[in-house]
């Protein structure tokens, strides 16, 4: 991975964006789909054979794979916009991590967003410790939903706020992003979608 991300890094400059303004573009985006007002960007045959030999998605969207939570929907992008890592529980181990470094470090994306959902049965799967089918996702998510797994009546939307703010700063760890994270050239964020309004929250980072 390192060879790979040297040789390409030569190459591929970053997005002319700023992480932002990439961030922006996802809110407004958001804005348009809780209205519905789509204007459905990037999505004609002049787009497709833009992108044939090339892609520079600006935003990295880690996302669980719950079926309603598809990110060129519900930030109104299209092809080429957004790379996008799902995984229930929108959970980051190894395999993640690489990607997100692949499309960061040489495709030149400049914002990610951890985006964790509402009533996520991921996170909700771990809190109640029925983890006998999801182990490897529970191993990556237990440190930083332990500390909810009681009966308070938010006990499940504050886990699940915990879990992508825990991803996006075990993220900024890592020494690849984080020295993009240095120079300015990317910023991580934990985000939280409501089901029924559509809206995406940007979370602090507590
Ligand atoms: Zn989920």
């Amino acid at each position: 991975m390192k060879l790979l991300l040297s040789l390409c890094l030569l190459s591929a400059p970053l997005a002319a964006m700023t992480p932002d303004e990439g961030l922006q573009r996802l809110v407004d985006g958001n804005n348009r789909y809780t209205q519905d007002q789509f204007i459905s960007p990037d999505r004609t045959q002049e787009r497709r054979e833009e992108v044939v030999s090339v892609q520079k998605p600006y935003a990295i969207i880690v996302g669980c794979s719950d079926s309603r939570v598809s990110p060129e929907i519900i930030f109104d992008q299209g092809i080429g916009d957004l790379f996008v890592v799902r995984v229930a529980g929108n959970v980051v181990g190894p395999v993640e991590l690489d990607s997100i470094e692949y499309s960061a470090a040489v495709l030149g994306s400049v914002t990610v967003l951890v985006l964790g959902h509402e009533n996520c049965g991921a996170v909700r799967a771990v809190l109640a410790n029925q983890t006998k089918d999801i182990e490897a996702i529970a191993e990556l998510m237990e440190k930083g939903i332990a500390p909810f797994r009681n009966d308070q009546a938010d006990a499940v939307s504050n886990a699940i706020k915990a879990n992508a703010r825990a991803m996006a700063a075990y993220i900024k760890t890592t020494p690849i992003l984080g020295a993009l994270i240095k120079d300015g050239k990317l910023k991580v964020y934990p985000g939280y979608y409501n089901l029924k309004s559509g809206k995406v929250d940007i979370l602090d980072e507590k």
